[in-house]
């Protein structure tokens, strides 16, 4: 059996917060708000993973307004909704991620970032694949006033 589920996020960009995507650290000038640590990629493929399990989202299990979860490590959040789902039978097989940003330009920290998920999901290296694009100057994004996550996950049985 073969699942496959999508999830997006978006959060807003603001001062004074460190820029946490897909567990790393990345130097910017902004951070993103949220009531966890707001790491959308972390968001973005937890609720994919959900989804192919037909378990929910990550807002019915980690609900925004719990202080439990206030600034949260959301690679736990996800790492937690992976064990759910293999309570199921199922596990990742395969992800694809991409986060769509003007800035800033997260190319040299890709394949980090899939390997730092592949971990945490107690996976192979290579089973995540992160990809990075602009919005070409449009919207939201475009504006540089945050940014948006899309995330696929292939669930087989385990
Ligand atoms: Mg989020």
């Amino acid at each position: 059996m073969t699942r496959v589920g999508i999830g997006y996020d978006s959060h807003r960009f603001i001062k004074g917060r460190p820029l946490i995507l897909g567990g790393l650290t990345i130097p910017h000038a902004f951070g993103l708000a949220g009531h966890s640590d707001a790491d959308a990629v972390a968001h973005a493929l937890t609720d994919a993973i959900l989804g192919a399990a037909g378990a929910g989202n990550i807002g019915q299990l980690f609900p925004d307004d719990d202080p439990q979860w206030k600034d949260a490590d959301s690679m736990e959040l996800m790492r937690t909704a992976h064990e759910l789902v293999r309570g199921r039978g199922l596990a990742v097989a395969q992800a694809d991620v991409t986060v769509i940003t003007e800035l800033p330009k997260l190319g040299p920290h890709l394949g980090s970032m899939g390997v730092a998920l592949a971990q945490r999901l107690g996976l192979a290296a290579g089973t995540v694949n992160v990809k990075a694009k602009t919005n070409e100057g449009m919207g939201f994004i475009g504006r540089g006033e945050g940014l948006a996550v899309i995330a696929v996950a292939l669930l087989e049985a385990r």
